[in-house]
């Protein structure tokens, strides 16, 4: 496989922000920024959960195979929690 090659496969262990499909990135930050201040999640909770995403078998290309939420959008929300049996976060 050559160089060009491998850069069109989408990473499937990404997070949206660390894919290069900007538009769709931005969109899902609109929409976390959409939601209440009181009903986001602090930033440093939201990292921790987001670590638990990175290193989960269910994230493909920044969505969670258990519930088909953008891993990002789900995390932001202060009361939303891992889909996943047991819960990663
Ligand atoms: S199952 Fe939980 S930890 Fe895994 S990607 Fe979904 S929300 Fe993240």
């Amino acid at each position: 496989m050559n160089r060009e090659t491998s850069a069109q496969i989408p990473c499937r262990k990404c997070l949206l922000s660390e894919i290069s499909d900007e538009a769709l990135y931005q969109q899902v930050r609109r929409l976390i920024e959409a939601i209440p201040e009181e009903e986001r999640c602090s930033e440093e909770e939201y990292r921790r959960r987001l670590d638990c995403c990175r290193a989960c078998d269910r994230l493909l290309s920044g969505m969670c195979r258990a519930c088909g939420c953008y891993a990002e959008l789900r995390a932001a929300r202060l009361k939303a929690a891992c889909p996943d049996f047991p819960k990663k976060w």
